[in-house]
C-alpha cells in the first residue's frame, strides 16, 4: 500500500475536506492516522468524515467512503 509521511497526511487531510483525494490516497492517509500517534493527537478521523458526510449529506458515495474507512481504520487498530 502507498505511505505517507506527517506532512502528506497534512496536506491531504485538507484536499480530503474538499473532495480532492482519490480514494487510494485517502486509504493511505488513514493507515497513516491509525498508527501515528504523532497525527492523531492533530486529526480525529472520526471528526474529519463527519464534516464530509455533511458536506455532502444527499450523495451516498461519500457516506460510503467513509464507512469503508471507518472498517478499514478499526482493521487497522485490531491488528496490532
Ligand atoms: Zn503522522
Amino acid at each position: 500500500m502507498k505511505k505517507v509521511n506527517c506532512e502528506e497526511v497534512k496536506l491531504g487531510v485538507h484536499e480530503f475536506l474538499h473532495s480532492e483525494l482519490h480514494e487510494q490516497e485517502l486509504e493511505a492517509i488513514t493507515a497513516h492516522l491509525a498508527n501515528c500517534d504523532s497525527c492523531e493527537g492533530h486529526y480525529d478521523i472520526e471528526v474529519i468524515l463527519n464534516q464530509v458526510i455533511q458536506r455532502s449529506c444527499d450523495e451516498a458515495p461519500a457516506a460510503e467512503l467513509a464507512d469503508r474507512v471507518m472498517d478499514r481504520i478499526r482493521s487497522i487498530q485490531q491488528h496490532d
